[in-house]
């Protein structure tokens, strides 16, 4: 591989020997790299602010004789996003997309729509909009990037469509069942007709129609503990930077 040259987000930086790091970094060229950046902690290097979770960067890199070890020989900052450093709340839901990306991402897998993802709920996470709301619409259109999203129009087991104020939501079977279908599984719970439309709405709609979308407090909250069990369920991730805050009450 030449000298290569991409834009990506710090999702992890490790300490290596004396003065050097490792940047787990998602580019949008590459997918997810990791990059040695050597001397990056001597004290010469002034700033270190490019290396910094969740900042934006221009990177330069090369591999080192075709070891699949990457060099980073050079890093631009493109966007520190600070009014999300401003509020503990918004780092706190930043630290949780980045996470997220983190764990249901391989090495080197390239995806422009999670990429994008991350870029447009990062910039969302910079105006005033509600982190709650950011993150569930990162959510969302993760898993319908993934191909993961909870079956709600039909039911999961008889496929014909549900009336939504009758369904209730099976968590192991990832979607809705129909009142004929309900002895399926008897853990199935109701849902608000609200959690369907939100839910659907948000996989269905391009961002910049989503981002304004509000919700009632209820709905809020049955969406939020919808995901929150569906993704530790079916991708059997429970992300730290979620329980952090769950309880700080964020
Ligand atoms: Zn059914």
């Amino acid at each position: 591989m030449a000298v290569q040259k991409t834009q990506g987000f710090v999702l992890r930086r490790e300490d290596l020997r004396e003065t050097s790091l490792i940047l787990t970094i998602y580019t949008r060229d590459f997918g997810k790299l990791k990059l040695i950046t050597k001397g990056a902690r001597s004290p010469e290097q002034r700033s270190l602010s490019s290396y910094e979770l969740f900042v934006l960067d221009e990177i330069v890199f090369y591999e080192k004789r075709k070891k699949n070890i990457f060099f980073l020989s050079q890093c631009e900052l493109l966007n520190f996003f600070p009014k999300v450093r401003e509020s503990l709340e918004r780092i706190s839901y930043a630290t949780y997309l980045i996470e997220l990306l983190d764990r249901v991402t391989g090495i080197g897998e390239r995806n422009l729509a999670l990429y994008e993802l991350l870029k447009d709920c990062m910039e969302l996470l910079s105006t005033k909009a509600s982190p709650k709301r950011v993150a569930r619409i990162f959510e969302i259109k993760l898993l319908s990037i993934l191909g993961f999203t909870p079956r709600l129009a039909s039911c999961v087991n008889c496929d014909k469509s549900i009336e939504k104020k009758r369904a209730r939501f099976s968590l192991s079977r990832g979607g809705v069942l129909c009142e004929a279908c309900f002895a399926k599984d008897r853990r199935a719970v109701p849902i608000l007709a609200g959690t369907i439309n939100f839910i659907m709405h948000i996989k269905d709609l391009p961002f910049d129609k989503v981002k304004n979308i509000k919700v009632a407090k209820r709905v809020g909250s049955e969406v939020e503990g919808l995901l929150k069990n569906f993704i530790n369920y079916h991708l059997d991730i429970r992300p730290r930077s979620m329980d952090f805050i769950g309880k700080v009450g964020l």
